[in-house]
């Protein structure tokens, strides 16, 4: 078994073990591979393994590496997780099934448009801003509502908004690790029932170092990149 073969099935244990042990459902935590900076061959392995569901948080780096590896006649599903510069939008577009990393209403209006014109349609996640370390995300919560609210109103065609992202702040205290999952968990639940005609079910949250903690939260998409293919450069 090759190297990524082996930190694939020992990561798939992990979470499913720690579904089992946080009283969670099995096959309830999603597995976003993410591959940034690994080339094109090792996400080939992974498929080759069983993977389906890649993370890339740089657009044009994601172009180059899942255009060749389609080439080849391989379907993985990708996840844009990285911040987005409204520039780079129409080839995320193209690129991906998911934007995890929607922070703001510009983002939405301009994925609507590149959505439309060729036709897509795409889901996203918003990204909320919950630990003090990282700048990413939607930091006001109005604001964010004003967001969901217009995805209600169907403002979006070409968009179906699934949930919420987020990361944790960069610190070995996982009580604050714990509370950044706890708070994404509560506004997800908040908003599902306010507007109840969206499925705002899945919690993208938990990374190599933190995923544990994650999946007892509820995440139901974990993003893990270092676990499975080694440390980037
Ligand atoms: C790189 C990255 C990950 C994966 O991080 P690892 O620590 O390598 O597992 C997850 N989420 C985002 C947004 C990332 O940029």
């Amino acid at each position: 078994m090759s190297q990524i073969a082996e930190n694939l099935k020992s990561v798939l244990n992990k979470i499913r073990t720690v579904e089992k042990r946080a009283f969670r459902d099995e096959n309830s935590v999603k597995l976003v591979a993410v591959s940034k900076f690994h080339p094109a061959q090792s996400v080939i392995e992974a498929i080759h393994a069983g993977q389906l569901l890649f993370g890339e948080n740089r657009v044009q780096e994601a172009a180059a590496k899942f255009d060749e590896i389609r080439a080849q006649g391989l379907e993985p599903n990708l996840h844009i997780i990285g911040s987005l510069q409204r520039n780079k939008v129409k080839e995320a577009v193209r690129i991906a099934n998911c934007i995890e990393s929607v922070d703001r209403i510009e983002l939405i209006e301009e994925i609507e448009k590149q959505a439309a014109k060729i036709n897509k349609n795409i889901e996203i996640l918003f990204e909320v801003h919950t630990g003090e370390e990282s700048k990413a995300g939607f930091t006001n919560e109005e604001e964010l509502e004003n967001v969901i609210e217009l995805c209600s109103n169907n403002a979006f065609p070409h968009i179906t908004p699934r949930g919420f992202m987020t990361m944790a702040p960069f610190t070995e205290d996982t009580s604050l690790i714990r509370k950044s999952f706890s708070t994404l968990r509560n506004l997800r639940d908040k908003f599902q029932k306010i507007y109840s005609s969206l499925d705002l079910s899945e919690l993208s949250m938990g990374m190599s170092g933190d995923f544990e903690i994650a999946i007892e939260e509820g995440a139901t998409i974990v993003r893990i990149g270092t676990a499975i293919f080694g440390q980037r450069n």
